[in-house]
């Protein structure tokens, strides 16, 4: 099969018919074998019978229904463990990403060798309270993850690599950083695309303001977790020795200007007297608890299930024994 479509939704029952029957054009029009996976992401409308009616119509168009909403990284998530096309494409279900980009999708994943392509919404159709956030967030996500040219992170619409969306796994609200889950799995070939962007026809956004908060989080978690997840003690203990140290040399230099001074005869005070000591106490109490908590870290990296995980691409000559 040429192309999965993976379509995550949530009460988007009137934009369904349309959204099918353009994608079943586009299909028809490039003679591409498809399915499309629509995955209702516990709906309180119609959008499950609709589903149901679409794809006795046409087997092509498939359906998973949640019991409840999860959101959407859980529904791409599910989507992608079933789609078994060559290129895997997500789109939203609202129909501000347009079908009429799929071929050319495609091919810059099977003849340009990408292993994924994000849509980029160059001319954005929403409010500015959405637009101007969402620049700020791109432009961090770009610097952390060391994605460089990519311009719009959380594009619904991509296009993957079958490979790709076997080999990676979309949590919580983890789909807006789908580029950077795919270069932690080692798939580094990212590419971009200029896409259409349609203001919402139906409905409304399902998403608020909270989505830059929780973005930001998420970011700072995967950042961590890339980066220091199976070494945590290379972060905490470097944080922790340098404040140690440094609470240390502040409480021996305080200590040593008192005898100083009392040698000499001349005024000191106490070391409990200087604001100096309650500083330095400070950091050396932050500094062990740095240490430890990166004792415990190493602790429960070296009993996670997944400590040997590695993505391997090929091998050669291996007998499995
Ligand atoms: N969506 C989902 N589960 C949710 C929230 C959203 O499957 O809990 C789907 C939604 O139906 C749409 C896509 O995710 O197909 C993008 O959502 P939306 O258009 O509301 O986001 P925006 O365009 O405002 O970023
Ligand atoms: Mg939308």
């Amino acid at each position: 099969m040429d192309i999965s479509v993976v379509v995550p939704l949530y009460n988007e029952a009137e934009s369904l018919p349309e959204l099918a029957q353009w994608i079943e054009r586009v299909m028809l029009a490039n003679k591409f074998s498809y399915e499309v996976i629509f995955v209702n992401d516990g709906s309180t409308d119609d959008s499950w019978r609709v589903i149901t009616e679409l794809s006795r119509r046409n087997p092509a168009l498939k359906g998973v229904c949640f019991r409840r909403n999860y959101g959407k990284s859980p529904a791409l998530n599910t989507g992608f463990a079933r789609a078994q096309g060559d290129v895997v494409i997500t789109m939203d279900a609202d129909l501000q990403d347009s079908p009429d980009e799929i071929p050319e999708l495609y091919r810059m994943i099977t003849e340009e060798g990408y292993d994924l392509v994000s849509g980029y919404k160059q001319k954005r159709y929403d409010p500015l309270s959405k637009t101007i956030p969402t620049k700020l967030f791109n432009a961090t996500a770009r610097r952390v993850t060391g994605i460089k040219n990519l311009h719009d992170f959380n594009c619904g619409l991509k296009a993957y690599r079958n490979k790709v969306v076997k080999h990676i796994e979309v949590y919580g609200d983890m789909h807006r950083y789908i580029p950077y889950l795919a270069k932690l799995a080692g798939f580094s070939r990212i590419g971009e695309k200029v896409v259409h962007h349609q203001a919402r026809k139906y409905g409304t956004s399902k998403f608020g303001l909270d989505r830059f908060v929780n973005g930001y989080l998420d970011l700072a978690t995967l950042w961590f977790t890339g980066k220091f997840g199976g070494k945590p003690m290379h972060f905490f203990g470097l944080f922790g020795s340098l404040m140690f140290i440094l609470g240390f040399i502040a409480v021996v230099v305080v200590g040593c200007v008192k005898l100083y001074n009392m040698h000499h005869g001349n005024h000191y005070i106490l070391v409990t007297d200087s604001p100096y000591f309650y500083l330095s106490l400070t950091l050396m109490l932050l500094g062990s608890q740095f240490f430890l908590a990166g004792f415990i870290g190493e602790l429960i990296a070296r009993n996670s299930p997944r400590r040997n995980d590695y993505e391997i691409d090929e091998e050669i000559g291996i007998t499995q024994s």
